[in-house]
């Protein structure tokens, strides 16, 4: 069967603020230049491949607004990436900055590309040709990226030397993300997982669950995903399922973290680790379990699997995992979901953090950057669910709520140029 829902991302991203933005009574001029990106630049261009050949690729970098400062988010690499795919990343980014209050905008990249059909070589003059078309738009005190899904801290390496080498002077702040010996802030890579752990943990006091009796699957095992199952077992949470794009892994005893931390680093992927019962991919999501945190991509959950899902508390660490007719099944179950836009703003958190250390030329200790963040992002958390029970709506749209009220009061404030 065919399903009639709606998955294209900014589609999704439109009708959640739209959901928030009904309920705060702005004027229809607002509402449309709220959920317009201010700028959307696509850009094609060659890249020499090892094998001699030269290859074209279209790459995009989409400002959605900067009322509270610089535009900032992450480029992603992957096969999908599409224009309205990164639009609504850029806005989900500006919503996320203002959630957290930390003074940046909101805005994203990509390039279309597989990654794991691409050499170091052919990644780097990749990177270094995208950064050289988006360069006159971003900036340190303009637009900030940082990296994404299939990006990373070498990338971001790339990306800064490529800018400072137009700028003919370092450039530190232009990116977040780094290598902590250039210009990288301690606690930068884990922290979104971090985040995530800190929400997750902020709604089991709530429900008046123990960490220690909990379990919880992860979906996607990279970045956010993984730090986010080391961080919760930290905590004593089971993890008994985890993902990546080529299998599902479970063991209800509990899976041993380190030993596939070790298997990861060795064979890049899941597929043929053997200390674990395998499953499709798919089926992890509705594994039986009380926490389920989807760290992979857009439109996991969606009305295909909604019902079958056994978890009650869901913590987005991937952005637009679930649908909107998701989540509504999802509320009438009774499940929790933190979404996206606060579960998994603590690596923007940070990145703000790293390039307020690179303006002052300074490094924090780990111990700083972590005790701020849990700080921050728990007074987030709170002030979500404080509006969410005032106006007895859900997670979600209590925290556009807050968002999207902090973005037009700036916006409004500032006034109408010229
Ligand atoms: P990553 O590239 O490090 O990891 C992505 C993981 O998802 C990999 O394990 C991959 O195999 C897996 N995956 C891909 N397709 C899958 C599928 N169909 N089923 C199951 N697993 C699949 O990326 P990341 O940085 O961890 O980002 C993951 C999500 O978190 C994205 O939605 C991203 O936008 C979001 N996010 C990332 C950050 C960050 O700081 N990196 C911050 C906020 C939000």
């Amino acid at each position: 069967m065919k399903t009639t829902e709606e998955q294209n991302p900014f589609r999704i991203a439109q009708m959640q603020f739209d959901k928030a933005a009904e309920r705060l009574r702005l004027e229809p001029w607002l509402c449309a230049f709220l959920k317009t990106p201010n700028r959307n630049l696509s850009v094609d261009f060659p890249v020499k491949m090892d094998d001699g050949s030269v290859r074209m690729f279209t790459g995009y970098r989409v400002q959605h607004n900067n009322d509270r400062g610089p535009y900032k988010g992450g480029i992603r690499f992957a096969p999908q990436v599409n224009l309205d795919e990164v639009k609504a990343l850029a806005s989900w980014m500006t919503w996320k900055t203002a959630v957290a209050d930390i003074p940046f905008g909101g805005a994203k990249g990509g390039v279309v590309c597989d990654p794991t059909q691409l050499s170091k070589a052919e990644l780097e003059r990749i990177t270094r040709r995208f950064t050289y078309e988006i360069s006159p738009i971003i900036g340190p005190d303009v637009d900030i990226p940082a990296p994404d899904v299939n990006t990373n801290s070498q990338v971001m390496a790339w990306m800064v030397d490529t800018y400072s080498m137009g700028k003919r002077q370092p450039e530190f702040g232009v990116v977040t993300g780094k290598p902590i010996f250039l210009g990288g802030s301690l606690g930068r890579e884990e922290a979104t997982g971090r985040g995530v752990m800190i929400t997750a943990l902020e709604a089991m006091k709530d429900m008046k669950i123990d960490p220690k009796k909990t379990t919880a699957v992860v979906q996607g095992s990279g970045n956010v995903g993984f730090h986010a199952a080391r961080l919760l077992a930290e905590k004593g949470v089971r993890i008994i399922g985890m993902s990546d794009i080529s299998t599902g892994i479970v063991n209800e005893k509990g899976l041993d973290l380190s030993d596939i931390a070790a298997y990861l680093k060795e064979h890049k992927i899941l597929k043929d680790y053997a200390k674990a019962r395998h499953i499709q991919k798919e089926l992890i999501l509705e594994l039986p379990c009380d926490i389920l945190v989807p760290a992979a991509l857009e439109n996991q959950i969606t009305v295909e699997n909604a019902e079958r899902i056994k978890a009650r508390l869901i913590v987005e660490g991937a952005n637009g995992p679930t649908t909107p007719a998701a989540d509504d099944i999802l509320s009438k179950k009774g499940v929790l979901v933190v979404p996206d836009i606060l579960a998994n703003a603590g690596g923007v958190i940070v990145s703000y953090y790293e390039w307020v250390q690179n303006e002052q030329r300074e490094q924090w200790q780990y111990n700083v950057v972590v005790e701020k963040l849990t700080a921050k992002l728990t007074k987030s958390y709170h002030e979500v669910i404080d509006l969410m029970r005032k106006e007895k709506v859900d997670m979600r749209t209590a925290a556009y709520m807050i968002a999207i009220g902090r973005v037009a009061e700036a916006m409004q404030t500032r006034g109408i140029f010229p």
